[in-house]
């Protein structure tokens, strides 16, 4: 693994835009989008400003774990926890989940790629999210849209105007109490839009103990495998 002190490049892209955006394209590239003359002393100044935020940024690039191949014996973080891929030609369907600690996976399936594992995270998100909202709804006699299930990067869940709830497809790589975490978070906004104190009461009546949940996702989340194609 990279070391996040070790120095990177910075590149400056000018184009026609009002604002200066930093963002690491890989471990050692932080990239600035800045307007066309900018000064090289105010992007120094915005370097200077940004400096925690960078550091962190970089230790997060830095501590991402990389895309997994599917072949025998990788590993492959489901449900918080890592499992062993076995590839198994007697399978008929795609893969087996059936045996503790590991992922069975047919050796055809297995060649296409990162999108079987996809879907592998979508059917297992799909299933414990709907699970789980269906728990809350009847508890808290909660009124749930459509539940989906996205790619999103960086958000986990989301709460709609219209009361539909999204969710990303990554949760299934975190354990269970995540994703009922995330879960219980979204329909806690159902009754309340917003962050206060009151949301936050709301969520703890529904699920006493989410902060073990929230905390995994606070230390780990950063750190999924992207498994972009
Ligand atoms: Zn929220």
């Amino acid at each position: 693994m990279a070391s996040s002190k070790q120095p990177f490049e910075i590149r400056v892209i000018f184009s026609k835009r009002k604002t200066i955006e930093l963002r690491f394209a890989d471990t050692n590239t932080l990239i600035i989008k800045a307007p066309k003359h900018t000064s090289k002393e105010r992007i120094a100044e915005v370097l200077q400003l940004k400096k925690a935020w960078i550091e962190k940024a970089r230790r997060h690039v830095v501590e991402r774990l990389p895309n997994p191949q599917l072949k025998e014996g990788e590993n492959i973080l489901f449900l918080g926890k890592w499992h062993q891929i076995k590839l198994d030609k007697t399978l008929n369907k795609g893969f087996d989940l059936s045996q503790p600690g590991f992922i069975r996976l047919n050796p055809t399936l297995a060649q296409k790629g990162n999108h079987v594992l996809i879907s592998v995270y979508r059917q297992t998100s799909r299933q414990l999210v709907e699970e789980y909202c269906h728990h809350y709804a009847r508890k808290w006699q909660l009124d749930i849209g459509t539940i989906r299930i996205t790619s999103a990067k960086t958000r986990w869940g989301s709460c709609s105007q219209k009361n539909n709830l999204n969710f990303s497809w990554r949760l299934a790589m975190t354990p269970k109490i995540t994703i009922e975490y995330v879960v219980a978070h979204e329909c806690a906004h159902l009754v309340h839009r917003n962050h206060s104190k009151a949301f936050w009461q709301f969520l703890k009546q529904m699920m006493p103990h989410y902060e073990e949940g929230r905390q995994w996702l606070r230390k780990n989340g950063h750190k999924l495998p992207l498994l972009d194609d």
